[in-house]
C-alpha cells in the first residue's frame, strides 16, 4: 500500500453529492442536501471503495485506517452535536445506514438509536424525561442491531415482545407502559446473549465497527445478490454498497414530532401538489412497516400549520435544486423539520408526461431535459388497455406478453365461430387457439384478443395481433384447448365456449371472469411532449399499416407516412381468398388472367383508400412477398377431405346399385320410395365434382412444397415467375393514384420489391412499371408520380448495395428477414430450440430478432447506407422490421445514417420520443 492512505470517509459537508458510484445513492444525495443548506442530521458515509476492500479482505477486515478515519468523524459529530458517543450525560446516538448507486429498496439493512447500552440509556431518559421513550429506542436498537449485525432471528424477539404485550392486556404498542417495555428490554438482551453465546456489545464503538461490517456483508447477501441479478443490476451500474452514518433524530418525541415520506408530485397522475402520508410520535420505519394506518399529507397543515409550511418550503427547494420530482423522508422532532433522505420519485407513464410538459412551462427543466427524462419504452403504458390497476384477481395461466393491452371477452374456440359471435352477434370476443394460421386471419378481426397455448412471441399469432394493436398471449402452456368439444382446461379448472376470461398481452398473464380495462389516453401533455420530440429528431417516423383502418390509427399516432403496406394481408380477407387460389391453381395464363382481372379492381380500391387517408404523405407498398403455397389449404386436410369424398362417392354409388336391384326384392312402395329420395339426396355428378376440384388442389399444393419455404419460391422471385401478379398489383397501385389525382387528391405512392439480391430483378420489375405507367399516362393525360425502391433483406442485396442504387429510389431494410439471413438462423426454430440457451450462456446477449444485432446485421446495413449514397446521394434509406420500433436499435438507425424508421401504429410515439433521444444523444 501507499503511504498516502486513500480516504474512505467523508462528512456529509465534503462529499461529492455527484459521485453515486463511490457514496452511493442516498450518501451523496444526504451530502448534497448538507451542502444545500437542506436542515440534515449531521453525519459521514464510509465510501462503497472500503466496502469492496473489506469484501476482497481474507479475514473481512475494514481497510487500514477506516476505524480512525470514523474515530474523528465521529468527534466531529459530537462537537457539532454537543453530544458525546458513549457519554452517559448527554449521548450522541446514530444510525447506521445502507445505500448503493442503485436504489434496491428494502435488500440491505439500517440499524437506528446505535450508541445506547445501559448507561447511555440512563443518560438518555434522564436528558428526555421520558422513560417510555428511552426504553422504546432501546428496544428498537437491540431488536435491529441483534437481527442486522448478530443475525438473531427476528421470531426469537417477536415472541417475547408478544408476550409482555400479553401479559400487559394491551392490543396497540403505543399502550404499553415505560415498565413494559423496560421489561422488553431485558428479554431481549437475555434472547441475543442466548442465542450468540456473548452479552450485547456496550462499547458504542463495538457497535458501530460491528454495524458497519455487517451492512457491508449485506450486499453479498443472498436477498440483495438475487435482487441485482433479478433487476440485470451490473457492477457497472453499482458495485458495493456505501455506509451512511448519521445523527439519530426522533419522530417519536411526543405529540409535536412525526414522521413521513412524500413525493413532491403526485407519482399516480403527476399533479403538481404535495403527496405523501405521516405518523405523529413515531420513527420512521413505522411508516413503512405499516404497525399503524398513516394520515395523508394533507392534514398536516390542520395538524401542525407551521411544519406544513416549512415542508412546503423544503419541497420547493428540492425541486429547484434536483430539477426532478423527489421521493422523500422527513422527521419532525419537537417541532423542527429534518429531510433524511431523497432521490429521485419513480413514476408512472402518465406523470412522467404530465411533470415533463408542466416543469418546462414553470422554467424548472428545458424541452431536451423534459424529453430524456422519460423512457421511450415507458410511453406503451399509454397507448394501450391496461388491467384496472386496482383488480385483485389471480392469474390462471402465464404466457407470454407477445402484443401488448388487456382484453376481456368470451372465450371462442375457432375463427369462424369468432367471427359470429364477434362481428355478427356484436359481442367481445377472445380467440382461444392451440396456434393460429393465416386462414384464422377473420377470427382476428372480430376478436379483442388473442391467446395460443402454443407458439412464441414471433408466432403467427403474436405478428398477426402486433401488426393490428390487439392484445395476445401466446404459448400459454398451462392451457390445453379441446376444439372439439369448445372447452380450455387449465389445472384443475376449465372454460367453456361462451365463459368470459381476461388476458393481458403486456405481462402474458390469462384469468378467468372478466377484469375491467383501463382504456388508453392519448393525452394533451403527450402530444405537446411529442411534438418537441418531433422537433429535435432526425429520423422520421413512418408506420408498418395495412389497411385504412390501421393508417388511421398511424396518423393519430403522428407516422408521418406508411413505410409498409403489406399486400398479402389483403390476399387475404375471406372474400378474395377463393379468387386467389383460383389464380394459384390457375391451369393457363388465360385462367390465371380471369382471376386476376377479378383481383384488380379489389386491390385498386385498397390503395386508393390507404392513399386517400393518408394524403400528402407517402405510402410505400411491398409487393406480393409471402411463398404462393401459404394461400393454399393444408395439404392433409386436403387428403382427409379427399379420402371422406370417395367414401361418399362409394355410397352413392353403392345407392345406385341397390336402388337398380329394387325390382328384384320384394319390397314395399315404401321402401322404394325411401331409396329413391336417398339417392337423389347426394348427386353423384357433384361429388366428382367436389373430387375433381379438391385433387387439382392438392396436386398444387404437393407441388408448390417446398423444403424450405422461407428461402424459396417467394418475393420478387414470385413476381418474375408469375409476372401477371406483380402487373396486377403495380397497376392498382399506378392507376389508385392516378384515380386520386384526377380527384384533387395528392398521393405519394412508393413501389417496393421485396426479397432482391440482384439488380437484374429490379430491373425485370421496372419494366412491368414503366410499360404500365406509359400506358396510364396515355389513357389519363398526365404521368403518376412515384418512387420505386428495393428492400434489403438479403445478405447479397447488402453487398450489392451500389448496383441496386442505380435503379432503386429508397432502400427499406427488412431487418427481420436479414436476421435471418446474417445468422443463418431460421427464426421460429432458433427462438424454440436453441436461442433460449445461447442468450441464458451469454453467447448471445441478446435475441437478435428482438434487439437489432448492431455488430453483425448492423454492419451489413452500414455498409449497404454507404455504398448505396456513393451512387445515389439522395437515396432514401430506412427500415421497416420489428425493431423499427425498438429504442435502442432507433439510436443505431440514427448513427447509421438513416433517414426513417418505420414499425407498428402504437408503437410510432415510442419510436417518436426514441428517434428524439437518439438526436439528442447524437448531438452530445
Ligand atoms: P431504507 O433505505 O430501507 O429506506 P433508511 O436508511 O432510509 O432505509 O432507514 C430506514 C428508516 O429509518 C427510514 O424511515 C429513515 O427515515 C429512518 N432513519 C434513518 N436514519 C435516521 C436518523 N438518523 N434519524 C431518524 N430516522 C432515521
Ligand atoms: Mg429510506
Ligand atoms: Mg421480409
Amino acid at each position: 500500500m501507499d503511504a498516502i492512505a486513500t480516504k474512505h470517509v467523508f462528512a456529509f459537508e465534503e462529499g461529492d453529492g455527484k459521485d453515486k458510484k463511490l457514496l452511493g445513492g442516498k450518501g451523496a444525495n444526504l451530502c448534497e442536501m448538507t451542502q444545500i443548506g437542506l436542515n440534515v442530521p449531521p453525519g459521514f458515509v464510509i465510501s462503497t471503495a472500503a466496502c469492496l476492500e473489506y469484501l476482497d479482505s481474507a479475514e473481512r477486515q475494514l481497510p487500514d485506517g477506516v476505524m480512525d478515519e470514523i474515530r474523528t468523524q465521529m468527534q466531529a459529530l459530537e462537537a457539532k452535536t454537543g453530544k458525546g458517543f458513549g457519554n452517559p450525560d448527554e449521548p450522541l446516538l446514530v444510525s447506521v445506514r445502507s445505500g448503493s448507486a442503485m436504489s434496491m429498496p428494502g435488500m440491505m439493512d439500517t440499524i437506528l438509536n446505535l450508541g445506547l447500552n445501559s448507561e447511555t440509556l440512563q443518560g438518555e431518559i434522564r436528558h428526555s424525561g421520558d422513560p417510555r421513550f428511552g426504553y422504546d429506542a432501546y428496544r428498537r436498537f437491540i431488536q435491529l442491531f441483534g437481527k442486522v449485525a448478530l443475525g438473531v432471528p427476528d421470531e426469537l424477539f417477536d415472541a417475547e415482545f408478544a408476550a409482555v404485550k400479553q401479559n400487559a392486556e394491551v392490543k396497540e404498542d403505543l399502550g404499553l407502559s415505560a415498565s413494559d417495555l423496560e421489561e422488553i428490554c431485558g428479554r431481549f438482551l437475555k434472547v441475543v446473549e442466548e442465542h450468540t453465546g456473548k452479552p450485547f456489545p456496550e462499547d458504542p464503538y463495538v457497535q458501530l465497527e460491528i454495524a458497519v461490517k455487517a451492512v457491508f456483508n449485506s450486499w453479498m447477501g443472498k436477498r440483495a445478490v438475487d435482487y441485482r441479478k433479478q433487476f440485470n443490476i451490473t457492477q457497472d451500474m453499482a458495485n458495493g454498497t456505501a455506509v451512511n452514518v448519521q445523527t439519530m433524530v426522533f419522530g417519536n418525541r411526543g405529540d409535536d414530532s412525526a414522521t413521513g415520506v412524500a413525493f413532491t408530485r403526485n407519482p399516480g397522475t403527476g399533479e403538481n401538489k404535495l403527496f405523501g402520508e405521516y405518523l405523529v410520535n413515531a420513527q420512521g420505519e413505522d411508516v413503512v412497516a405499516g404497525i399503524r394506518t398513516p394520515n395523508s399529507i394533507d392534514r398536516l397543515a390542520a395538524e401542525m400549520p407551521q411544519m406544513a409550511e416549512e415542508l412546503a418550503e423544503l419541497r420547493a427547494k428540492l425541486e429547484t435544486h434536483y430539477k426532478e420530482i423527489q421521493d422523500f423522508e422527513f422527521t419532525i422532532e419537537r417541532g423542527r423539520l429534518f429531510c433524511l433522505q431523497t432521490r429521485n420519485g419513480k413514476m408512472n407513464a402518465q406523470a412522467m408526461v404530465r411533470t415533463s410538459v408542466e416543469m418546462v412551462r414553470e422554467g424548472l427543466i428545458t424541452k431536451e431535459q423534459a424529453l430524456l427524462r422519460i423512457q421511450p419504452e415507458l410511453l406503451e403504458q399509454m397507448l394501450f388497455p391496461r388491467l384496472d390497476p386496482s383488480h385483485r384477481a389471480d392469474p390462471v395461466a402465464q404466457g407470454l406478453p407477445a402484443s401488448p393491452g388487456a382484453a376481456y371477452g368470451i372465450a371462442v374456440f375457432d375463427a369462424d365461430r369468432a367471427e359470429q359471435m364477434g362481428k355478427d352477434l356484436g359481442q367481445k370476443v377472445i380467440l382461444v387457439r392451440e396456434e393460429t394460421k393465416p386462414e384464422d386471419i377473420h377470427g382476428f378481426f372480430a376478436s379483442q384478443g388473442i391467446l395460443t397455448a402454443r407458439g412464441g412471441k414471433t408466432s403467427h399469432a403474436a405478428v398477426v395481433a402486433r401488426s393490428m394493436g390487439k392484445p395476445c398471449v401466446a404459448g400459454a402452456e398451462g392451457i390445453a384447448v379441446d376444439v372439439a368439444r369448445r372447452e380450455a382446461y387449465v389445472g384443475d379448472t376449465s372454460f367453456r365456449e361462451g365463459d368470459v376470461i381476461t388476458i393481458d398481452g403486456t405481462t402474458g398473464k390469462v384469468y378467468l371472469g372478466e377484469i375491467p380495462t383501463v382504456e388508453p389516453d392519448f393525452t394533451n401533455e403527450l402530444n405537446v411532449l411529442l411534438g418537441w420530440a418531433d422537433g429535435v429528431a432526425k429520423l422520421k417516423v413512418m408506420a408498418n399499416s395495412d389497411t385504412p383502418d390501421e393508417a388511421r390509427k398511424a396518423l393519430k399516432y403522428g407516422a408521418v407516412g406508411i413505410g409498409l403496406a403489406r399486400t398479402e394481408r389483403m390476399f387475404n380477407d375471406v372474400e378474395r381468398l377463393p379468387i386467389v387460389i383460383e389464380m394459384i391453381v390457375a391451369d393457363s395464363p388465360e385462367q390465371r388472367q380471369a382471376a386476376l382481372d377479378k383481383l384488380l379492381p379489389l386491390q385498386r380500391k385498397d390503395f386508393r383508400e390507404l392513399f386517400e387517408v393518408m394524403s400528402p404523405r407517402p405510402v410505400t407498398i411491398r409487393l406480393l412477398d409471402p411463398p404462393i403455397h401459404e394461400f393454399l389449404p393444408d395439404e392433409h386436410q386436403l387428403e382427409r377431405d379427399l379420402s371422406e369424398l370417395h367414401q361418399l362417392a362409394a355410397t352413392t354409388r353403392g345407392m345406385a346399385v341397390l336402388a337398380g336391384s329394387m325390382g328384384l326384392i320384394h319390397a314395399s312402395d315404401h321402401a322404394r320410395h325411401d331409396v329413391d329420395v336417398m339417392r337423389r339426396m347426394v348427386d353423384p355428378a357433384l361429388v366428382e365434382e367436389a373430387i375433381a376440384k379438391k385433387q387439382t388442389m392438392l396436386r398444387k399444393v404437393r407441388a408448390l412444397y417446398e423444403t424450405n419455404p422461407m428461402l424459396g419460391h417467394r418475393g420478387v422471385r414470385l413476381g418474375i415467375t408469375f409476372p401477371e401478379i406483380y402487373q396486377m398489383q403495380i397497376r392498382a397501385i399506378l392507376e389508385a393514384a392516378a384515380d386520386c389525382s384526377k380527384m384533387g387528391i395528392e398521393v405519394h405512392p412508393q413501389i417496393k420489391v421485396p426479397q432482391v439480391c440482384t439488380v437484374q430483378e429490379l430491373l425485370k420489375v421496372k419494366v412491368f412499371v414503366d410499360t404500365i405507367h406509359e400506358e396510364i399516362k396515355q389513357r389519363y393525360g398526365h404521368p403518376v408520380s412515384f418512387k420505386f425502391g428495393t428492400m434489403i433483406e438479403v445478405v447479397r442485396a447488402c453487398m450489392r448495395a451500389e448496383s441496386l442504387a442505380e435503379e432503386a429510389e429508397f432502400f427499406s431494410f427488412g431487418t427481420n428477414d436479414l436476421t435471418q439471413a446474417a445468422f443463418s438462423f431460421s427464426r421460429e426454430d432458433a427462438e424454440n430450440k436453441f436461442l433460449p440457451l445461447y442468450n441464458n450462456s451469454g453467447i448471445l446477449q441478446d435475441n437478435p430478432f428482438e434487439v437489432l444485432d448492431v455488430k453483425g446485421v448492423g454492419k451489413l446495413m452500414q455498409l449497404a447506407v454507404e455504398w448505396g449514397k456513393s451512387v445515389r446521394p439522395d437515396i432514401h434509406v430506412g427500415i421497416c422490421g420489428e425493431h423499427g420500433g425498438h429504442p435502442a436499435s432507433i439510436a443505431f438507425c440514427q448513427l447509421a445514417g438513416l433517414d426513417y424508421v418505420s414499425c407498428s401504429g402504437p408503437r410510432v410515439p415510442v419510436a417518436r420520443l426514441a428517434a428524439a433521444h437518439a438526436a439528442l444523444k447524437d448531438a452530445a
